[in-house]
């Protein structure tokens, strides 16, 4: 929540918004490696050019230089001040606040009100289905029986345009009040009229049975307004805090729940006896329903069951993750034969469809699955991109579950994407390292990606060149992630550990903006070019710098480019030792000054 004042802050705020599915909402984006790329909104960007890092909740365009975390991103895109970013973004995350001080007797007097108009508008919307053949001969072609429409409590709001507004005005509620809760709303004119006006109603119940929102379902097949509309937000209901069905699915006594998009899939489930089953009310699980679940079904196991499309994918990938988070036990059950329970429930018995729910996958398993969709084995390019992806989703696995795996994913895709059992456990990516190269069963094609796949890596350095320079730039972001850790070091001559001309200019940059204060991490530093760029992004991307990790990170790599300066030195005096043309006497002044050197390098 917000503070103490019902005010906003910005960790609050920054820490409730997922990045990815924020900037999602401007531009497509595609995951890389542990970011996520895309076409920058901010230029003509024509090369996927903008980096999302999920993790770190920042993005970075590497053409045209703009970067920040999420509230930035806001205010560039909505052309919004920092204050009002903030506001949008927390009204986009659910995240309730007052602008100014609210007393609180007087917020939860208006929620109890809410409350209790809310029951009453149940009752109302359930006695008019009663009268409603249309409402009745609807859940009839839906395959809904008395019985479920009384457990769920649905209801028939009237084909007038203020039936309940005029219930609730004779018996003297207020205008004001019925407007807070959602029930109704002021036309242009003036008028009040009912939000919901001839639909099936779905009360929406929190986890105590208090009607805390409505749902309304159009019953007309050409109906030109939207199938479905749901209460506006108000102090009782906020959306993704809540889980439809959780105050009846909290009374099973099975060791499963599995959580379906939408009411009509739930009330289903319930019917053929399934009484696990919850709704998210959308696709994006939120942490909030996360808890929620944790608090009645700690124990259990969660299984998300999302529509199959490529948005539901993506949801559930997310939601799986949040729920994984705070540990709970998740799998994902993707439906076949039907396109959703409901569907499937009309053809198919209870049996069949736990059947089918006892087949979940894992969340590796169905990111292996998502994978392949994404990659059919139809290309050369298709297949590399498949086993990397796979390799390094199985590089991430704990080491318990590596056995496992390894053989569930090689018998379910080996053969298709030529791969065995060793490719799957090998620490390289196949676009690099010689070990990969001898493939040519697979008749996969070496091929290198860089950053973006249609940009060419036309640095010229070898393997090794490659890695040293990787572990130059790592310093740099350390340093400009946190400009404190920098100012401990700069006494020592660190300038001459860079090996590459470009990372040592680059070193003079950002230790100048580290002294400046203009330094302010890694979003914060300025375009060196798009080669640099890139290969800086790649680096940040790739090891995920944290301001509170770069000290540690710092000591690690000065030893290491330490290392590598000795390796060097050691190397040179080697070669002029070996070489025939060398006198004696200076060599026996080498051979003392390696052991010397080899000495101080074990310690
Ligand atoms: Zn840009």
């Amino acid at each position: 929540m917000a503070d103490k004042q019902g005010r906003l802050t910005q960790e609050e705020v920054l820490s409730r918004v997922n990045i990815v599915s924020l900037i999602s909402e401007f531009v497509p984006l595609k995951k890389q490696g542990a970011n996520y790329v895309g076409l920058c909104p901010f230029h003509a960007d024509r090369n996927p050019s903008l980096f999302v890092s999920e993790s770190k909740g920042i993005f970075k365009c590497f053409a045209c230089g703009v970067g920040g975390n999420a509230i930035r991103f806001i205010e560039l895109s909505e052309k919004l001040s920092y204050v009002d970013a903030l506001y949008n973004l927390a009204d986009r995350a659910g995240i309730k606040y007052t602008r100014g001080i609210e007393r609180d007797e007087q917020t939860t007097r208006l929620r109890n009100d809410i409350r209790s108009l809310n029951k009453e508008t149940a009752k109302f919307y359930f006695e008019q289905l009663k009268t409603s053949r249309k409402a009745q001969e609807y859940l009839k072609t839906r395959g809904i029986t008395a019985d479920t429409a009384t457990k769920f409590g649905l209801g028939y709001s009237p084909d007038s345009w203020d039936a309940l507004y005029k219930y609730f005005k004779s018996g003297g509620v207020q205008d004001d009040l019925l407007i807070k809760a959602g029930l109704v709303s002021k036309t242009d004119k003036g008028n009040l009229i009912d939000r919901f006006r001839d639909r099936l109603m779905f009360p929406i119940f929190d986890d105590i049975g208090n009607v805390i929102a409505f749902g309304g379902r159009t019953m007309d097949k050409d109906a030109k307004t939207a199938k479905y509309i749901n209460s506006q937000e108000t102090p009782i209901y906020i959306k993704g805090q809540h889980l439809y069905g959780l105050n009846i699915a909290k009374k099973s006594v099975s060791d499963k729940v599995i959580i379906v998009e939408g009411y009509m899939d739930c009330i289903a489930l319930h019917q053929k006896g399934i009484d696990f089953a919850v709704a998210a009310l959308g696709t994006a699980l939120t942490e909030k329903q996360g808890r929620l679940l944790k608090r009645y079904f700690e124990k259990r196991e969660i299984i998300v069951a999302f529509d199959n499309d490529s948005a539901g994918a993506q949801a559930t990938v997310r939601g799986m993750e949040i729920l994984k988070n705070i540990g709970l036990s998740v799998k994902v059950f993707r439906l076949t034969g039907a396109k959703d329970a409901d569907e499937f429930l009309k053809t198919h018995t209870k049996d069949d469809f736990l059947e089918q729910l006892s087949h979940s996958y894992s969340l590796f398993e169905y990111k292996c699955i998502l994978a392949a969709e994404e990659n059919p084995a139809d290309t050369n390019e298709h297949k590399i991109d498949f086993i990397n992806k796979v390799k390094s989703l199985f590089a991430q696995l704990p080491d318990t579950d590596k056995l496992v795996y390894k053989k569930w994913v090689t018998e379910k895709f080996g053969k298709q994407y030529g791969f065995g059992e060793d490719t799957v456990a090998g620490s390289q990516s196949l676009n690099q390292g010689k070990a990969d190269r001898e493939e040519p069963s697979n008749g996969i094609i070496q091929r290198r990606i860089y950053i973006s796949d249609d940009e060419k890596d036309d640095s010229g350095l070898s393997e090794a060149d490659k890695k040293k320079d990787f572990n130059e730039k790592r310093l740099l972001i350390c340093f400009a992630e946190n400009p404190g850790v920098y100012k401990t070091l700069k006494n020592k001559d660190i300038r001459g550990l860079f090996t590459f001309e470009e990372n040592r200019l680059i070193f003079d940059i950002v230790s100048e903006g580290c002294e400046s204060g203009e330094i302010k991490g890694f979003s914060s530093l300025p375009s060196f070019g798009a080669a640099a760029d890139n290969r800086l992004a790649e680096a940040q991307f790739k090891y995920d710098i944290k301001p509170s990790d770069a000290k540690a990170s710092v000591s690690e790599m000065l030893q290491k480019l330490y290392n590598a300066a000795k390796d060097a030195e050691l190397d040179r005096i080697q070669k002029e030792i070996d070489n025939p043309s060398t006198p004696k006497e200076r060599k026996i002044e080498l051979v003392k000054k390696f052991a010397a050197l080899k000495k101080k390098q074990k310690k």
